[in-house]
C-alpha cells in the first residue's frame, strides 16, 4: 500500500506558527501535498516557502504586493491571489487539513471557511475561539470536522483529558510564564516600551502575541479558549505563574487526581499533535531535563498587576459577543501602544473602557451570529480609539 497523502493549506505561513509548521512538513515530505499558503507583508518569505513546498496557490493579504508576489513567481506555475478575497480564496480550496495561523481577528473568516468546505482545522489564531466559538463549533460539528487546539495550554489539556470521562474534569488550570515584565513591580510598569515587552523570557513568537504575553492578554484570551474548546465554566479554569514554562497545563480529576503537561516551549510540540491527528511524532526534541531544572514554581498572579487577566475572567462570565468585543478592543489597544500613543498599562485601561461603554448600551448580549461579530468587532475597535487619548 503507498502512502497516503494529505493535502494541506497553511494561513499565515510566514508567521512564527506558519514556518514552524512548514518545518514539520519538510521533515515527512512525502506525507503531504501543499496546496494553498497565505501570508501578508513578507511575500518575498511567502514565495520562498511556497516554491519550496511546490504550492499550488498562494495569497497575500497585502493587496498593493500583488504584482510584486507575481513577478517573483512568474516562473512557476504557482497561482497568486491578493487581499482579504485572496485569502479566502486560498481557505477555499479542497483539503483535508488546514492550520489557521494568521494573527488576529483577520484569521477568524479565513478559519471558518476553510471547516465550512470539511477540511480538518488546526487553530492557532486563537482570537477565532474568543470571538465566534459557538460558530466555530457549530460549523465544525455540522461538516464532521475536526478542529483542534494549537496553543501550548490547550493542545495539553486536549491530550491530558484524552482517555477520561468528561464528567470527571472537575478544573484545568493553564500556565503563564508572565512574559517580559514578571519580576517588575507594577509601579515599574508605567514607562516600558514595546521593544521591552517584545522580548519573551521563554518563548520565541510572533511579536504581538510575546507582547500579550507581557500584559497577560494573551491569558485572558486563553481562559476564553479554554472555555470554548472544553465547554468549562469560569470557576472551572485557573491562572497560575509559572516561571520555567515547562507544566503547560494541569487537568484535576473529581477523584483528587491531578495530571501535569510537561514539556519544552517550543510550538513544534502542539503543531504536529495536531498536524497528525493526535498521534505523536517523533520529533526528537530535547528532553526536559527535570534534575537539571530542579524547581518548578507556581504562584497565584496578582490581579492589580495584570489587570488584563481579570478583565479576561469577566468577559468569561459576560459571554455572548463580549469575547469579539474584548478581542478587538484590546488588537487596538496594541496597535496604539505599538505606536507609542498609549501606555503598557493604558492597554487595559482603554479596553476596560471599551467594555464598560459597550455593555452599559447593551450591545454585546446579543446572539453570536458571524454578522454580529464582525459588527462588534468594528464598534469596539472605534470605541477604543476614542479612549486611547484618555489614557
Ligand atoms: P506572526 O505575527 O508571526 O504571523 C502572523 C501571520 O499572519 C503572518 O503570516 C502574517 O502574514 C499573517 N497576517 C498578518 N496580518 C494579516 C491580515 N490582516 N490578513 C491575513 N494575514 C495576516 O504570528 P504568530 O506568532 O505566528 O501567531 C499566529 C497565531 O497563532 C496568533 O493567533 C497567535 O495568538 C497564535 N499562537 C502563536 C503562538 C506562537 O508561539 N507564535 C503560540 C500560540 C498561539
Ligand atoms: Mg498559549
Amino acid at each position: 500500500m503507498g502512502i497516503l497523502v494529505k493535502n494541506i493549506s497553511i494561513l499565515g505561513a510566514t508567521g512564527s506558527i506558519g514556518q514552524n509548521t512548514l518545518d514539520l512538513v519538510l521533515k515527512e515530505r512525502d506525507k503531504f501535498n501543499v496546496v494553498g499558503l497565505t501570508g501578508s507583508d513578507n511575500i518575498e518569505l511567502l514565495a520562498e516557502s511556497a516554491i519550496k513546498l511546490k504550492a499550488d496557490v498562494v495569497a497575500t493579504a497585502n493587496e498593493s504586493k500583488f504584482h510584486d508576489l507575481r513577478e517573483i513567481l512568474k516562473k512557476y506555475q504557482i497561482e497568486v491571489c491578493a487581499g482579504v478575497t485572496g485569502v479566502l480564496e486560498v481557505a477555499s480550496r479542497q483539503v483535508d487539513w488546514v492550520m489557521s495561523a494568521i494573527v488576529g481577528s483577520a484569521g477568524l473568516l479565513p478559519g471558518l471557511r476553510a471547516l465550512e468546505t470539511g477540511a480538518n482545522l488546526a487553530l492557532a489564531n486563537k482570537e477565532s475561539m474568543v470571538a465566534a466559538g459557538p460558530i466555530m463549533k457549530k460549523v465544525a460539528k455540522m461538516k464532521s470536522a475536526k478542529l483542534m487546539p494549537v496553543d501550548s495550554e490547550h493542545s495539553a489539556i486536549a491530550q491530558l483529558i484524552r482517555g477520561e470521562e468528561r464528567d470527571s474534569l472537575s478544573k484545568i488550570i493553564i500556565t503563564a510564564s508572565g512574559g517580559a515584565f514578571r519580576n517588575l513591580t507594577k509601579a515599574k510598569l508605567i514607562d516600558v516600551t514595546p521593544d521591552q515587552a517584545a522580548q519573551h523570557p521563554n518563548w520565541n513568537m510572533g511579536k504581538r502575541i510575546t507582547i500579550d504575553s507581557a500584559s497577560l492578554f494573551n491569558k485572558a484570551l486563553e481562559i476564553i479558549e479554554a472555555k470554548e474548546f472544553f465547554d468549562l465554566k469560569s470557576s472551572d479554569i485557573e491562572v497560575l505563574i509559572h516561571p520555567q514554562s515547562l507544566v503547560h497545563a494541569i487537568a484535576s480529576f473529581c477523584d483528587g487526581g491531578m495530571k501535569a503537561h510537561i514539556g519544552p516551549p517550543d510550538m513544534r510540540h502542539a503543531i504536529a499533535y495536531a498536524l497528525y491527528e493526535e498521534k505523536r511524532f517523533n520529533l526528537t526534541m530535547p528532553e526536559v531535563n527535570l534534575a537539571e531544572v530542579g524547581t518548578l514554581e507556581f504562584e497565584k498572579p496578582d490581579m492589580s498587576k495584570y489587570p488584563a487577566l481579570e478583565l479576561g475572567y469577566e468577559v468569561l462570565a459576560q459571554g455572548g459577543l463580549a469575547g469579539a468585543a474584548f478581542n478587538a478592543a484590546k488588537e487596538e489597544a496594541l496597535d496604539n501602544f505599538l505606536d507609542r500613543k498609549l501606555s503598557f498599562l493604558g492597554m487595559a485601561d482603554v479596553v476596560r473602557a471599551t467594555m464598560d461603554e459597550l455593555s452599559s448600551k447593551n450591545r454585546l448580549s446579543s446572539e453570536v451570529e458571524i454578522e454580529a461579530v464582525i459588527d462588534i468587532d468594528l464598534q469596539a475597535r472605534s470605541v477604543a480609539k476614542k479612549f486611547v487619548g484618555k489614557y
